[in-house]
């Protein structure tokens, strides 16, 4: 593995940061606490800005806004073409903005500027895009009644919406789900990271900007135990849409039940990532590196567990050595970069202690397993890590990591492949290289997974749904089962007499 020097790329814009403010109503409100929090940039370990810290008062404030909103119908009552206008002018907004909002998710986060700016960011707009389209498409039915009578459904939205969403891909995961919220008609209350709450600030003003009726996308920041949980409890909330850990998931479908909120939630993944022998061996070893280090493992989907068939495990292993130790790790905003630190020190600490976890469990370490803070000076640099011959029952092959670390598994036939790919907990995704569409297709059948790549790893569309199996949630993110997700349906029975 090759080391950057830990000197960020000379020329960078100076950020644009949005007030340590929420966003509520249409514009900048304090907290209620005069009190904020700091956003730390995990290269230099430093605070680069304030964020408001939140808490119950700020979130009540918030979803009544968000309820006024809903109620007054300015909204949910628009012309749905002038809905999708409105949403397609956010996109182009946040075109308009991509440096900055870059900038500021690899400052917060600590991915690579080339990610943050080529991918994501245009990945945000896309989905406004994708679901300003579907403004005029939500449809109801008419359903054949007995005697003089006629049968209708209508898609009436949700309500009140309370998103809640991690750190890791902070302004994308939020717009899964504010886009199609706010297409079916809802209001929302979003409450993003408190490690990264920059771009979803933001996200809110451009909406105002390109004409959201205030009230209708409320921000509000700060720690989930108190701004996240005082959002689950409001009763004034129709709706929680979540994505985290298993962990938080399991607390907030428990509080929500009190007032039988809609839930949907996105969890956590050891996804498996399947290498038969007779797959195109370029090809899986791309997908099985960029499965497991893209945004440096701190991905819900990541390919964390990789299957290889017994025939080519040991070659297939040594290119995978040979990669991983090619990866440049180093500043995220230097261009040269392939993979830059974990997002904090939480992480940090966390992924270090399942290397040290694996160390001791008897894996065998063939790539990296080492910290690079040292080497740097600071930041939560860690060496992309490989481990091999891992027991798929040990603990890093059943717990998520969250993190640049590999489990390597051998298999000796497909039906042992899909055993092993079953064995832990959770059931967000897998993927399958072969060449054999017989062999992939079946097992796409039968893999218990919300996404299921064949020859392909990480790949997102707005128009596919995703979500979990398993203890990897409920409920689908994108596509057209968000449509449904932020709907209820009404049945109106007309007498024709
Ligand atoms: P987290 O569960 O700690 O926090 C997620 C969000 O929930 C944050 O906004 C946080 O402030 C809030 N929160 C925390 N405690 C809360 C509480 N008691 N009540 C209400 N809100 C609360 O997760 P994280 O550390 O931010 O993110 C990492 C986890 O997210 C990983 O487990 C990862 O797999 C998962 N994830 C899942 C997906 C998916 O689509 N399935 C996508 C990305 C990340």
């Amino acid at each position: 593995m090759s080391v950057q020097t830990a000197q960020p790329a000379a020329g960078l814009a100076t950020p644009a940061y949005p007030p340590a403010q929420h966003f509520i109503g249409g514009r900048w409100e304090d907290p209620t606490s005069g009190k904020t929090s700091p956003s730390v940039n995990p290269a230099t370990e430093e605070a680069h800005t304030q964020i408001a810290a939140g808490g119950a008062e700020d979130v009540d404030k918030a979803v009544r806004a968000a309820h006024d909103a809903f109620r007054g119908k300015d909204w949910r009552r628009m012309a749905p073409s002038q809905r999708g206008k409105i949403l397609w002018k956010l996109a182009d907004l946040i075109d308009e903005q991509r440096a900055n909002l870059a900038l500021l998710e690899t400052l917060d986060t600590g991915k690579t500027l080339f990610d943050s700016s080529k991918i994501e960011i245009p990945l945000v707009a896309e989905i406004f895009r994708y679901y300003a389209g579907w403004c005029t498409k939500i449809e109801g039915g008419v359903v054949p009644l007995p005697g003089n009578a006629m049968g209708l459904t209508l898609r009436d939205p949700v309500g009140v919406c309370g998103l809640i969403v991690p750190w890791n891909f902070p302004m994308l995961l939020a717009t899964w789900k504010v886009a199609p919220a706010l297409a079916c008609g809802n209001t929302v209350v979003l409450k993003p990271s408190e490690k990264t709450s920059l771009t979803a600030l933001w996200m809110a003003k451009l909406g105002s900007e390109a004409g959201l009726p205030p009230g209708v996308l409320n921000v509000v920041t700060g720690p989930g135990s108190q701004a996240g949980m005082a959002l689950v409890r409001h009763p004034l909330v129709d709706k929680i849409s979540f994505t985290g850990s298993t962990e938080v998931g399991r607390m907030i479908q428990k509080e929500a039940a009190a007032t039988l909120k809609r839930v949907t939630l996105e969890l956590g993944g050891k996804s498996p990532n399947i290498v038969f022998a007779d797959a195109d061996q370029k090809a899986a070893l791309r997908g099985a590196t960029t499965g497991i280090f893209y945004n440096k493992g701190e991905v819900c989907a990541a390919g964390s567990r990789v299957l290889v068939d017994r025939k080519i495990y040991d070659q297939f292993l040594e290119a995978l050595k040979a990669d991983t130790a090619a990866r440049t790790v180093g500043p995220p905003t230097d261009k040269n970069t392939r993979m830059g630190p974990v997002c904090n020190k939480a992480q940090y600490d966390s992924v270090l202690a399942a290397i040290e976890k694996g160390k001791a469990g008897g894996a065998r370490l063939v790539a990296g397993g080492q910290s690079l803070r040292e080497k740097f000076g600071k930041g939560f640099f860690i060496e992309p890590t490989v481990f091999a011959d891992v027991d798929p029952a040990s603990p890093i092959a059943q717990e998520e990591i969250f993190g640049p670390v590999l489990s390597v598994i051998p298999f000796d036939s497909p039906e042992q492949a899909l055993e092993i790919a079953h064995n832990t907990r959770y059931g967000l995704a897998a993927a399958v290289w072969t060449r054999d569409i017989g062999k992939a297709l079946s097992l796409a059948r039968d893999l218990r997974a919300g996404t299921i790549w064949i020859n392909a790893y990480n790949l997102y569309d707005p128009g596919l749904p995703f979500g979990g199996f398993k203890e990897s949630g409920f409920g689908r993110d994108l596509g057209k089962d968000a449509i449904s997700a932020y709907t209820e349906s009404k049945s109106v029975w007309v007498n024709l007499d």
